[in-house]
């Protein structure tokens, strides 16, 4: 028989889930901590390195099982400082990975899924469609190539010290695989990560949202970018099978598992679609009172794409009048965009195998097609 192709790629698996296959195979289940620690945070990858294992069972692991990580298929560096990573998911596609330095901080924003299936009518990502999730192993490599490829922060901690899937594709759509990648960032034997630095965000798959509260409770970023049905309903097509009341109650409801956590509501301004006044009004009707926060996103623009983003003027009246209203309100600086690294840009390379896309013009139509709402369901991995 091929040993190649039963290896276990232990990358990937959660501390409980390696745990249990130490156990499996007869050894000790503490093992799985020396080796968290062997691989996330001392970036080895090679069992017969790892020293404080005995010889036998390094020889034992080379023999059974693997670390193995996706390809990267080129770096790019902003004048700006961001870094962008494509790594290659197969058949020709890629997906990205942008690294953002600021002098407190060093975030990554990482994938989830080969394009995405919402088909949200301002994104790039949505524009090429979708064609798989990623592996939980192919999630936190993008982590430990960045922390790999990066110098350490002056304080001597690994480059990355916070993490947002606010890369490609919906990560609450690939829940299944996103949850142990959670639990790795999270875990002192592996990158360690407090959970405030660990942002989901997501277009609003509300039953993943409730289960994520229970399951691995990390800071929530939703994407809301209207503040009524019938505008979101064209905007984030997955408004039409979970609108704002359901989704605002789940998101109170998260909030309220844990004292002191505020949901992030990110708001892409669109010229003259969503920035005006009125709609801050709305928003703030919607928001005031809550434990919420805006994170205004100024549209970055990608080709074929017919919206144009809010003058800098509109962006600024548009917070000023949330913050009167009482609503924390702040602006996301673009970074990257010379690399088209920015947010919403992240195309990366996808064969669309789903072939949902509902295009432009039939997203303007989509309040009344009820039968593309379905469409986005069958790719969501529970
Ligand atoms: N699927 C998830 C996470 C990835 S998108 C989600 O939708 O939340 C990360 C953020 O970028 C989301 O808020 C998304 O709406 C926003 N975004 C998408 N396209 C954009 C664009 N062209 N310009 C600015 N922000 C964009
Ligand atoms: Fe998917 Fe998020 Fe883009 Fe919408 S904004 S298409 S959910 S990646």
């Amino acid at each position: 028989m091929d040993k190649a192709v039963t290896k276990t790629n232990l990358l990937g698996l959660s501390p409980m889930e390696l745990e249990q296959w130490f156990a499996a195979i007869g050894e000790k289940p503490f093992r799985a901590r020396q080796l968290l620690q062997w691989i996330y945070q001392r970036g080895e990858t090679d069992f017969l390195e790892m020293t404080d294992l005995s010889k036998a069972l390094r020889a034992r692991l080379d023999e059974q099982a693997t670390v193995s990580l996706p390809e990267v298929q080129s770096q790019h560096a902003s004048e700006d400082g961001t870094v962008k990573w494509l790594f290659a998911s197969g058949n020709g596609q890629s997906v990205e990975t942008v690294f953002i330095p600021e002098p407190s901080r060093g975030t990554l924003c990482i994938s989830s899924q080969v394009g995405c299936a919402l088909d949200c009518a301002f994104c790039a990502t949505g524009h090429q469609g979708f064609n798989r999730n990623l592996t939980a192993a192919e999630i936190i490599g993008q982590v430990w190539h960045a922390n790999r490829a990066l110098p350490a922060r002056p304080n001597g901690e690994p480059a990355v010290s916070n993490v947002v899937f606010m890369g490609m594709g919906e990560p609450l759509a690939n829940y299944r695989n996103v949850v142990p990648v959670l639990e790795l960032l999270l875990s002192d034997y592996a990158f360690g990560l407090s959970r405030r630095r660990v942002t989901v965000s997501t277009s609003g798959i509300v039953p993943h949202i409730q289960k994520l509260a229970d399951d691995c409770n990390v800071s929530l970023a939703v994407s809301l970018h209207a503040p009524n049905d019938a505008l979101r309903d064209v905007l984030v097509p997955i408004n039409r099978m979970h609108p704002i009341s359901e989704l605002l109650d789940a998101c109170w409801s998260y909030a309220g598992k844990h004292t002191n956590r505020f949901i992030t509501f990110e708001y892409v301004m669109l010229n003259g679609v969503n920035d005006s006044l009125a709609h801050a009004d709305e928003l703030a009707a919607l928001l005031g009172g809550k434990p919420a926060k805006i994170n205004l996103i100024p549209f970055n623009p990608f080709p074929g794409t017919r919206f144009k983003r809010s003058a800098a003027e509109t962006i600024r009246l548009f917070q000023n009048r949330l913050k009167k209203r009482g609503v924390v309100t702040t602006t996301r600086r673009t970074r990257g965009d010379d690399i088209d690294a920015a947010c919403g840009q992240l195309a990366g390379r996808v064969n669309d195998r789903v072939q949902h896309r509902l295009g432009e013009k039939a997203a303007s139509r989509a309040s009344k097609r009820p039968a593309a709402v379905g469409k986005p369901a069958r790719e969501i991995n529970l």
